[in-house]
């Protein structure tokens, strides 16, 4: 343990509790803005060990009352290393606590006297909340020495706690966010919006990769009159069951989306038209048959490719001049321009 006995420990203290702060600064500035969750979770990984001092570090979730590690820094997650079962009574510590320190889990009692795994093994720990109170998991860091330090380093560790918790807490609402806002509710396909921002970026990437985006628009045949005849919460039954049969005809290979109303669209990138041909009457078949509706339901498309379509409105402008020729020649069928 690290004594503070005179002033010359004081002024070493507050010089290294200054240090910790620093760490703590860098820890929120990196993550303001940052979007991606992942990246998130590794700042906050990092930040910690930066300020425990420490190098080796595990964030374990903690859900429907169990702890899981998601992120073992320099290991992969189902290999976490050092710990025995135990491990789960110092995160509970922690749970209560906020933070702690275990100098050493054997000596301490958190584990077995015959423990071979632990023994040694001392932790820094930081209970990360949501403001709500619920707990989204704690964060470990671990060495093999005797890493206590005084209790005021406990007040670090809770600033530490209480930025890392809003950190997460806002990065997880605006992903949550994020994806409402891509999202059809009806449906839960990618939206019009999404549609757009996606087009865009898969069309550039394509231009400067060589590579082709083929775009199939789809609309649901004589849809007004099933709505007229069974009213629009059927119909709008019809909207979601096509977009489950979408999903299912199209599985990874393209994005598929509610263009509008009774419309859908489905960028399929890197592949080329006669595919996106052929997965068109894939789904012109599959709603065909698929029954479950008051009537039989059919969907014509159109399909086109960024290969003969040099900008995006073209692209766009094409698929769906295939898709009213789909239309003007009886419904039910796959057209290209
Ligand atoms: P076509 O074969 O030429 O496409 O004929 P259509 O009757 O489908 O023609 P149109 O595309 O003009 O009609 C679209 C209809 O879709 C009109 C509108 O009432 C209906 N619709 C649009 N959005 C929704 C929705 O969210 N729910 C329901 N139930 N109906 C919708
Ligand atoms: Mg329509
Ligand atoms: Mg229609």
């Amino acid at each position: 343990m690290i004594i503070c006995r005179d002033l010359e420990d004081r002024v070493n203290l507050l010089e290294k509790i200054n240090e910790k702060l620093t760490y703590l600064q860098w820890v929120t500035a990196q993550s303001a803005g940052e979007q991606d969750i992942q990246t998130i979770y590794n700042i906050l990984i990092n930040g910690f060990e930066q300020i425990c001092g420490l190098p080796k570090c595990v964030f374990f979730g903690f859900r429907d009352g169990t702890y899981q590690p998601l992120i073992v820094k320099n290991e992969a997650v189902d290999n976490v290393p050092v710990f025995c079962e135990a491990v789960e009574k110092a995160l509970d510590y922690a749970r209560r606590e906020r933070v702690a320190q275990v100098g050493d889990m054997r000596e301490e009692g958190f584990c077995s006297p015959e423990c071979g795994k632990c023994a040694g093994t001392g932790l820094q720990l930081c209970a990360l909340y949501e403001s709500t109170g619920n707990l989204f998991g704690v964060l470990c860091a671990y060495g093999e020495n005797d890493i206590a330090y005084p209790d005021k380093w406990l007040t670090v560790l809770e600033f530490f706690s209480m930025q890392a918790g809003l950190v997460l807490e806002n990065a997880l609402l605006n992903q949550k966010l994020r994806g409402l806002s891509n999202t059809d509710a009806l449906t839960g396909l990618y939206n019009h919006r999404y549609f757009y921002e996606q087009i865009k970026k898969v069309f550039k990437n394509n231009c400067s990769g060589r590579k082709y985006t083929t775009l199939v628009m789809l609309d649901v045949d004589n849809f007004k009159s099933y709505n007229d005849s069974y009213g629009h919460p059927e119909g709008d039954g019809v909207i979601k069951k096509i977009a489950c049969v979408m999903e299912g005809v199209i599985g990874d290979k393209g994005i598929a989306c509610r263009y509008g109303g009774e419309e859908y669209a489905v960028i399929m990138p890197g592949v080329p038209l006669e595919e996106g041909v052929e997965t068109a009457w894939r789904i012109c078949r599959a709603v065909e048959n698929c029954g479950g509706f008051k009537r039989k339901v059919t969907i014509s498309a159109g399909v086109a490719s960024s290969r003969n379509n040099n900008n995006l409105q073209d692209l766009i402008q094409s698929a769906d001049s295939a898709l009213y020729k789909a239309k003007a020649r009886g419904k039910n069928r796959v057209c290209v321009e």
